[in-house]
């Protein structure tokens, strides 16, 4: 078992902010947030059946364990994630 994993606080700032990144167009439901997030719980609605492109473990064993150690991943996965967190509270 590896030592790295990301942890998601479930602030929901990834799932608000899909204008973002345009891998997330299908999923925008015209305001940068994703169709299938629920405001009342800040939670996914369908998160057991997500895309791979909003599982992080995914996402590495798919496309970016060719680029990256699980370490470096982790760590840029966390950078963005702070400041999907910074811009969320600017709104
Ligand atoms: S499918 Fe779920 S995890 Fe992916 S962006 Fe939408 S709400 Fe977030």
């Amino acid at each position: 078992m590896n030592s790295y994993q990301f942890n998601c606080s479930k602030c929901g700032s990834c799932c608000k902010n899909l204008h973002l990144n345009e891998l997330y167009k299908e999923l925008d439901r015209g305001d940068g947030v994703c169709k299938y997030f629920d405001e009342k719980t800040n939670r996914c609605k369908i998160y057991s059946t997500r895309p791979d492109i909003c599982n992080v473990m995914n996402m590495y064993e798919i496309h970016f364990n060719k680029y990256y150690s699980l370490k470096e991943y982790i760590e840029l996965n966390e950078k963005s994630c702070e400041k999907l967190k910074i811009i969320n509270q600017k709104k």
